[in-house]
């Protein structure tokens, strides 16, 4: 028996021609929001949708609330898939009801309908709904069922700033309600915001895990000085460690006075200069060397 709602140990699916989950361990706390992170074709879908029972495994051991994921998982799972095919000529209500019919007991219809902030659109086909609207009725009917735990892939890609965060906080009441979720992102700020712990993967394994705090903590003790490339121009940067990122130039270092000594020695006009703490983008490019959205 294990006190975890989820527990994975050694997953591994393989294709002819890839290795696309390559051996990962991942123990879930009821309650949290897990986040699942990693680069294009670092095994992310195939992993949840394995969790999902829709890909079938290579090998490897689940088990859900201590037993392997059977009807109990189906009733108590909820799922935002990563694109989903909504009914047209049918309204947003009607699509609820649609899903909700699936199952044998339900949320509250009209609950969820005011807490995804649906009233406004429940006449409306589905073909009339913007990238948010269409997101917020897909959440609702990933959590008909009032799952245990919601697998949320990607939800927000496509969203605008505003919309992207109106969606956290859809989340984190869900969250506040006690729901395990799982949230694979390609935003790290998305991440650092709703994840309690997250796993970053890479060609099919798990690189790094913890919570966001502890795996900065534990792999960076520097700051970033950010200035304008063209301000570097004369300047002798081989002594720095540094990044080159669009027209800036990431300084980093671990002791700031000094490199702002040096650079105004060297005549560096520093008025463009801004100081920030390491983040978890600065991190995945680290352990994967690659920008996350790509
Ligand atoms: P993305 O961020 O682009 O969604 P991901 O991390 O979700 O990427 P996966 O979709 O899990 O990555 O893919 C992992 C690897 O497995 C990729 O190399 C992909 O091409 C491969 N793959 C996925 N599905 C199949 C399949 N049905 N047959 C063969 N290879 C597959």
């Amino acid at each position: 028996m294990t006190s975890a709602l989820l527990e994975i140990q050694n997953l591994v699916k393989h294709y002819p021609s890839v290795k696309a989950v390559n051996g990962i361990d991942i123990s879930l706390k009821q309650g949290i929001c897990f986040g699942l992170l990693g680069p294009n074709g670092a095994g992310k879908t195939t992993t949840i949708e394995i969790l999902e029972g829709i890909v079938e495994a290579t090998s490897g051991e689940i088990l859900y609330k201590g037993e392997a994921p059977g009807e109990r998982f189906r009733k108590e799972a909820g799922i935002m898939f990563q694109s989903t095919a909504l009914q047209d000529y049918i309204t947003v209500r009607e699509t609820l009801q649609m899903f909700a019919n699936f199952y044998p007991a339900n949320a509250d219809i009209n609950d969820l309908i005011r807490r995804c902030n649906l009233t406004e659109y429940l006449q409306q086909d589905n073909r009339e709904l913007s990238g948010g609207q269409r997101q917020r009725l897909l959440l609702a009917i990933a959590l008909v069922n009032n799952p245990d735990i919601i697998f949320l892939d990607e939800p927000t890609t496509g969203l605008d700033p505003q919309a992207r965060r109106n969606f956290w906080d859809l989340i984190n009441d869900i969250k506040a309600e006690g729901k395990t979720i799982v949230l694979t992102t390609h935003y790290m700020d998305e991440a650092y915001s709703l994840c309690d712990e997250i796993a970053i993967m890479d060609h099919g394994k798990i690189i790094a895990q913890g919570t966001p705090k502890d795996l900065l903590k534990a792999n960076f003790d520097d700051v970033i000085l950010q200035l304008p490339e063209a301000e570097l121009e004369n300047f002798d940067l081989s002594s720095f460690s540094v990044h080159k990122k669009d027209s800036h130039i990431d300084i980093m270092t671990d002791d700031v006075n000094r490199v702002i000594a040096v650079l105004i020695e060297n005549n560096v006009s520093l008025s463009q200069l801004q100081i920030r703490s390491r983040t978890l983008d600065d991190l995945f490019l680290e352990l994967t060397g690659k920008e996350l959205r790509a």
